[in-house]
């Protein structure tokens, strides 16, 4: 199966790039929902985001709060929605994990509405029971996934860059997305 998301990141599909790294890219969505809507999605092609490493996972919703403040500031937009579409039962068109940001305006049609369904108390109760329990499992230090030898490699680079340096890195890589950001039209 294609992958769109997979294609927009190769380049093969052209995309209005707003963002991108070693881990993500942000752009705009090509079928938006509202004027302002990005598409934020991990470079991996992975479909859940429990298949994320925890620091991408940061990653990628530090940069949605960027690209909300953006769409606030740039196209000063009333609101925004963040929805993930994690797993393809979520929506997603192909199994590959994306957060978009939604900018919101009072009667712009968007509807993002659904009818409540009615839970007996039992159907709470147990509902509860099991999240609580599964909640409760002592925090399993998540399996390192195999990583293929150039991961592997990647890593031992990512490992050197400690301290200070690892700081003023972390420093370039966010005046880089703020000027990113800045030339938002
Ligand atoms: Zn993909």
């Amino acid at each position: 199966m294609t992958c769109e998301h997979c294609e927009t990141i190769s380049g093969k599909k052209e995309s209005a790039t707003l963002y991108s790294d070693d881990k993500l890219i942000a752009f705009l969505s090509p079928q938006p929902a509202t004027i302002g809507h990005i598409i934020i999605a991990p470079k991996a092609h992975l479909p859940i985001m429990e298949a994320l490493d925890d620091k991408t996972v940061e990653h990628i919703f530090k940069v949605a709060n960027k690209i909300s403040i953006a769409l606030f500031e740039s196209i000063k937009c009333e609101g925004t929605n963040l929805i993930v579409q994690n797993g393809t039962a979520a929506g997603q068109e192909a199994p590959h994990f994306s957060v978009n940001v939604i900018a919101r305006r009072g009667g712009d049609g968007f509807v993002f509405d659904w009818a409540p369904k009615q839970l007996s108390e039992e159907e709470m109760a147990t509902l509860e029971l099991q999240l609580r329990e599964e909640l409760s499992k002592a925090p399993e230090k998540k399996p390192e996934p195999e990583l293929k030898e150039e991961k592997q490699a990647e890593k031992k680079e990512e490992g050197k860059v400690e301290g200070k340096e690892a700081e003023e890195k972390k420093e370039e890589d966010e005046n880089y997305l703020v000027k990113q950001l800045k030339r938002m039209p």
